[in-house]
């Protein structure tokens, strides 16, 4: 038996997605089917859209930052049934690897493994007229149903709006992720973030909420801006009329950590240079497959300066979404502003368009 619902695909890079009625297979072992409630619209759907990311094959069911309601459980799915309010996340995980028994599971090392997909030569968990689609990141959020592996869902309480609980499928556990787990900012700590669309509107609040005495905003669109003093920026640059690295320098010599938001080899050198003399500079954001970065190498001397990369927040994403929707529930995380517009699947190509005018903070899907 097989499943009917209507999904975002992407059959050609470069082209808009067309909404389809699409076949969803019915759970094997270890496998969830959920009705999606709402999944966020993500940079990383956009580059993929673009075509930046040729490592994932179309035609492909888009969406990752999703969040629904479990309709079906497949054999050997112990801790989630029928009714169950669930958050996605594509850090899959196989739990015995040498990453996961370091307790990285972000970096486990049999990512694409049994856990996260059907053996060859099964029958695909989605189709078309007999075509298999691919869900994106193994996840596939721009569709009615979703069909996944139980280690990429986390079982939330019913309390929390599933919209505002799908931002932390992707934006909040990397954003306020590499704030808390991949830097690990102490209180007193100053803080730069390089861009302030979704992520960094995420990391700026895991600054706040580590404590960061002051916390520099850096982005060339004022709207943005604005939002970041509410997220807890302390100081706005805008960096088309100001530099950002000589304003920093300036105000407080050089900050403890930032954080490149956009994936830049530029931003990445300004957040270098921007480091006091035991900085470390985060890139969050996807930087496109081939550049090279270059710095003065005499930013490491005199200092002790370093360069680290985060991957989705390190998370651990079974105990850290509990975690956050906490600091939801106390007022400590805000993701109702994180929502700029709501938008039924339909209109998913015109939320790519006003994402590549660089205006939105964070379009939701909701079904
Ligand atoms: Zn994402
Ligand atoms: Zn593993």
């Amino acid at each position: 038996m097989s499943y009917q619902a209507r999904a975002a695909v992407l059959r050609e890079y470069g082209g808009d997605v067309t909404i389809e009625t699409i076949e969803v297979d019915e759970p094997a072992d270890n496998e969830v089917l959920v009705r999606t409630a709402a999944c966020g619209v993500c940079h990383s759907d956009l580059h993929f859209k673009q075509g930046a990311m040729p490592h994932f094959p179309v035609p492909t069911v888009m969406g990752h930052e999703a969040a629904g309601v479990v309709e079906k459980v497949g054999k050997n799915v112990r801790d989630l049934q029928p009714g169950d309010h669930v958050v996605a996340c594509n850090t899959i995980y196989c739990g015995t690897c040498k990453q996961c028994l370091y307790g990285r599971p972000h970096l486990c090392l049999d990512r694409m493994g049994p856990a996260a997909r059907r053996p060859k030569g099964s029958s695909p968990r989605l189709s078309a007229n007999g075509e298999k689609l691919i869900p994106f990141t193994d996840l596939g959020g721009f569709a009615e149903l979703m069909l996944l592996p139980e280690r990429a869902v986390v079982k939330i309480d019913k309390d929390i709006p599933l919209d505002r609980a799908a931002l932390i499928g992707c934006a909040i556990l990397t954003g306020v992720g590499a704030a808390l787990n991949t830097a690990k900012i102490e209180p007193g700590s100053r803080v730069a973030v390089f861009g302030c669309g979704g992520i960094g509107a995420s990391i700026i609040q895991g600054a706040r909420i580590a404590g960061a005495r002051e916390i520099f905003a850096v982005d060339i669109v004022d709207s943005k801006l604005e939002q970041a003093k509410g997220f807890g920026a302390t100081t706005t640059i805008d960096s088309s009329k100001t530099n950002p690295v000589s304003a920093i320098r300036d105000q407080c010599g050089g900050v403890d950590y930032a954080f490149d938001a956009v994936g830049s080899t530029d931003l990445l050198c300004k957040c270098f240079s921007s480091l006091g003399p035991r900085g470390t500079a985060v890139l969050v954001g996807a930087i496109p497959a081939g550049e090279k970065l270059e710095i003065e190498a005499r930013g490491f001397l005199g200092g002790e300066r370093s360069i680290t990369g985060s991957m989705m927040g390190s998370n651990r994403f079974k105990l850290d979404v509990p975690y956050y929707l906490d600091l939801y529930r106390q007022g400590r995380l805000d993701l109702d502003s994180m929502i700029s517009a709501r938008r039924p699947l339909d209109e998913l190509n015109d939320a790519f368009t006003v994402m590549e005018g660089g205006a939105a903070l964070r379009t939701v899907i909701t079904f």
